[in-house]
Order: C-alpha cells, then sequence, then structure tokens
C-alpha cells in the first residue's frame, strides 16, 4: 500500500487540511485539501481534489455541540475514508504550531514531553496555540498511534542574532521569554528552498521575502537563513494587515487604557479584529476590495501599506548590509501587480529596476536584465513545507 501524509492547520475560526502522497519520493504531490471556515458562527466544510474541482461541501448550523473538536473529529473520519478509497497508508500527520518558543529551531515528533512544552508556550500566543495544539490532541484520541510532528512558525527564525531578539527591556523580562520570535517562518523556508532550485547564486546572498496575505511580514534571508523579520514578540508587529494594525508605539496602548478605559479584551478585539486595512478604509480587510473601490480612505489604507513596506525593506536591506533580491509572496504578493509596482517604484533607490510586461503577468521574475536586485514572484506553499519536514522525520531520507 502507498503512503500518504496528511496536514493540518488549525486556527481560531478555521480548521485547514491536506492529503500528499508520493512519499517515497522527493517530491510529495497534494491529493486533496480542503478546510472547515465560520467555526464559532456558521462552520462550512469544503473538500477539492488537486485540479481544484470540489469533492464534497457540508454546513453545520452552530451549537454547543459543533465546536473545533467535533468538526476536527469529522475532518479526521472524512480523511480515513477517503485515503482509504484510494487505497493510501496514512504514514503520520504534521500541524502547523504558531510557537515553539525558544525551544525549538526544527520540527519535532510529538510526544508527552513536546505537548507539555508546547502548552507552556499558550501564554505567548493565547489566540492561536490552543487551537494548533487541539488536533493532536484529537488525532491522539481518534488516530491511535499515528505518529505526529509539529512544525512551528517561529523555528526559521532562530537564526537571528541574538540583537535582532532583543527588545531594550529590563533584562529579566527577557529571560521570561518577552523577546522578538518572528512569524510565518514555514513560509519563509519554502521560499528559501524554491529560491536555492530556481536561482542558486541568488540564494546564496542577501534577500528580502515579503510574504503579504492577510498577515503580512518581512524577512531577511543571508545565504538562505533567516536574520531578521518584521514580526516580533506577536504576529502583530512589523506591517500592517487585514486587521491587525502592525508596528505600533507603546504609548497607544497606554493612552486607551488610561484615557479611554479599554479593558484586554477591547484592546485583543482592536489589535486584531479592527485595525490594519479595515481599520483604515473603514471599508475591508481585503486588498482586492479595497483596490475596486473609489473611496479615499480605501486608498490610504493601500497607501500606508505600501509605504510601510518600503519602510521596512530599506530597514532590512541595512541588516543584510545590501540587497540582492526581493521576492514577493503570499495572497497580495502573489496576485496583485498594482502592489509590487509600487512597492518597487519607491525602492528603485536600492537598485531595483521592475519591468512591468513581467510584472503585468505575474511571471516567476519581474526585473529587468539591468536591474542591480532582482525582483520575483514565488508562489509560498506551507502545507508542502510541513508535509515534507513530516515526511523527512517520520520516514527519513533512507526509509523512503
Ligand atoms: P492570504 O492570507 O495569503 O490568503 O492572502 C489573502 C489576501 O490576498 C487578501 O487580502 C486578498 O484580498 C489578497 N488577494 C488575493 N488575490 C488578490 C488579487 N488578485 N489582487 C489583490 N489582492 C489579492
Amino acid at each position: 500500500m502507498k503512503g500518504c501524509i496528511s496536514v493540518v492547520n488549525s486556527g481560531s475560526s478555521s480548521i485547514k487540511f491536506s492529503l500528499f502522497g508520493n512519499v517515497e519520493k522527493e517530491a510529495l504531490s497534494l491529493i486533496f485539501g480542503g478546510q472547515v471556515e465560520g467555526i464559532g458562527v456558521a462552520p462550512r466544510f469544503k473538500a477539492r481534489n488537486d485540479q481544484g474541482d470540489i469533492l464534497e461541501e457540508k454546513a453545520w448550523v452552530h451549537g454547543p455541540d459543533v465546536n473545533h473538536e467535533s468538526l476536527m473529529g469529522y475532518i479526521i473520519g472524512w480523511i480515513r475514508e477517503n485515503r482509504q478509497r484510494l487505497g493510501l497508508e496514512l504514514k503520520g500527520v504534521g500541524h502547523r504550531v504558531v510557537h515553539g518558543g525558544d525551544a525549538y529551531s526544527c520540527p519535532v515528533r510529538v510526544d508527552d514531553t513536546v505537548l507539555r512544552t508546547l502548552e507552556k508556550f499558550i501564554p505567548l500566543a493565547p489566540l492561536h496555540q490552543p487551537h494548533n495544539l487541539g488536533p493532536i490532541r484529537s488525532v491522539m484520541k481518534l488516530g491511535a498511534d499515528i505518529p505526529q510532528v509539529v512544525c512551528f512558525d517561529t523555528a526559521f527564525h532562530r537564526t537571528n542574532p541574538p540583537l535582532a531578539q532583543l527588545f531594550a527591556l529590563p533584562r529579566q523580562l527577557m529571560d521570561e521569554g518577552i523577546r522578538r520570535y518572528g512569524f510565518h517562518g514555514l513560509s519563509y523556508e519554502y521560499i528559501s528552498r524554491r529560491l536555492q532550485v530556481l536561482d542558486p547564486v541568488t540564494a546564496t546572498g542577501r534577500v528580502v521575502v515579503a510574504h503579504l496575505g492577510s498577515g503580512a511580514s518581512m524577512c531577511a534571508l543571508l545565504n538562505g537563513q533567516s536574520i531578521a523579520s518584521t514580526m516580533g514578540f506577536s504576529a502583530m508587529d512589523g506591517l500592517p494587515m487585514g486587521t491587525r494594525p502592525g508596528n505600533l508605539d507603546p504609548g497607544v496602548v497606554l493612552y486607551l487604557m488610561q484615557e479611554k478605559g479599554m479593558a484586554l479584551d477591547d484592546l485583543v478585539d482592536l489589535f486584531y479584529k479592527h485595525s490594519g486595512l479595515l481599520g483604515v478604509s473603514g471599508i475591508s480587510n481585503d486588498m482586492r476590495v479595497l483596490q475596486e473601490s473609489d473611496d479615499p480612505h480605501a486608498e490610504e489604507a493601500i497607501g500606508v501599506f505600501v509605504y510601510r513596506i518600503q519602510r521596512e525593506l530599506g530597514s532590512l536591506a541595512a541588516v543584510l548590509g545590501s540587497l540582492d533580491a526581493l521576492v514577493f509572496t503570499a495572497g497580495v504578493g502573489e496576485n496583485s501587480p498594482a502592489i509590487r509596482a509600487r512597492v518597487c517604484e519607491g525602492a528603485q533607490w536600492l537598485g531595483l529596476r521592475l519591468n512591468p510586461e513581467a510584472n503585468a503577468r505575474g511571471q516567476l521574475k519581474i526585473s529587468t536584465p539591468d536591474s542591480r536586485v532582482s525582483i520575483w514572484v514565488i508562489p509560498t506553499d506551507e502545507e508542502l513545507m510541513i508535509a515534507t519536514h513530516t515526511r523527512d522525520i517520520l520516514l527519513g531520507a533512507r526509509n523512503r
């Protein structure tokens, strides 16, 4: 029986899943994938095959019994039924876990000790970590002895030098774990590996990757390793995002508490759900909606997004000491020629020259031949990165 690997990416309101085959070979291939969205409001299940055709759809009415655990149970059952129909044997499950703290610099196989350690990091990511760990317990309960692997959003940034990880706060707070961790690490690791294949010389140089999606951040790669990123202690720092503000003066938080009497829950709501593109535009967190709008506030939201990307690009280039390549990825980075053009226009001082035709077509390389800095559009694939790590840890190169 041929083997397969399942990947689970569970968040506060959605659980994404996928199944990869060809585990005996170097390159894994997607068999199917899907998600349950709208958890807590009106959960909807949708699964598609590798061609994008819908395999199944289902909806639930929200109620006390329709929660993360029961929906994960449904997903496990659905995957089991469909992989058995295809005659595939499940070799393991890989999970995306947002926080590996300072304990993990690479993915690890799950056991009780690992799970206990990850539970200790819940205070570092209270909105995400519990939802990441829940499905691991569900698989333990329902999946008998299926081996599981956890892959961290923070792990890839553990190569950041000590100064890049420090806040200028009293030392004791840093010792307690209040430091810059960085996130989107699985995306950056995937891009770093893809660049090694696409252009091995550039991949050994000084590269900035802009992961511009609903969550947005940027990362400086030196010889393929992360040396700095715009996200810090939480996934709120750095660039403005769909609904998160990005970099914010702590004085604003103090003012909101002192003068406006805002409590913790109000601030969580403000910073996770009502800021960023949505907050500035007052219209939407979706870049496509803003680009189609003629409301000046929509243009201002796009303007602040581009402005902050340009500032961070300068800052990361300074840390790298120069710049050889800029890579755009994720929803906006992969699909919006207009945003890429605006970012590059303001970054000409760094030696970037955009090829407008290649940019409009969304080609892999979108710089002119004489551009000192090459510019790329590389689709990211965090799920494939998790599946690859899971396969490599569980099967090892020799046992495939
Ligand atoms: P992600 O989180 O990577 O799925 O990215 C989601 C973001 O990508 C949303 O803000 C979308 O509006 C944006 N996006 C997707 N397609 C396009 C497009 N063609 N043009 C502009 N933004 C897009």
